[in-house]
């Protein structure tokens, strides 16, 4: 194995990981494992190697939640638009009305549901 084919697999590998850890942690989807499932690319010689690549985020896109992601209030980080608590930072990335208890979008003075404007402040 030469020096250039393990530059053209970190290559690969590198910014996959980095994209997978971003999208998986932001979804709150098994982020660990999506994180270095990249190895494997390293670890393949380098037509496989490529198929992986192709293969990984194939099946990384098919299997993780859709939805979209919405942005945090605190860190600025992305995440999923179903979850209330920040993955990144732990705070509280949505409001909740103290009127029917849904959660609020962090921008939203006024509950979608009920109208109440009686929402938490952080
Ligand atoms: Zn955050
Ligand atoms: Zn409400």
């Amino acid at each position: 194995m030469g020096l250039i084919e393990i530059a053209i697999k970190i290559i690969i590998a590198l910014p996959l990981g980095i994209w997978l850890y971003h999208d998986s942690r932001a979804r709150d989807f098994s982020w660990l494992i999506w994180t270095f499932a990249p190895f494997i690319i390293l670890l393949s010689p380098l037509p496989a190697a490529i198929i992986m690549t192709v293969v990984l985020s194939a099946i990384y896109l098919i299997a993780r939640p859709s939805g979209a992601l919405l942005k945090c209030p605190h860190c600025n980080k992305k995440f999923h638009e179903t979850l209330f608590i920040c993955p990144f930072c732990q705070k509280n990335a949505k409001r909740e009305c103290l009127n029917c208890h849904e959660p609020v979008l962090w921008e939203a003075d006024q509950c979608p549901h009920c109208k109440s404007r009686n929402l938490t402040k952080e």
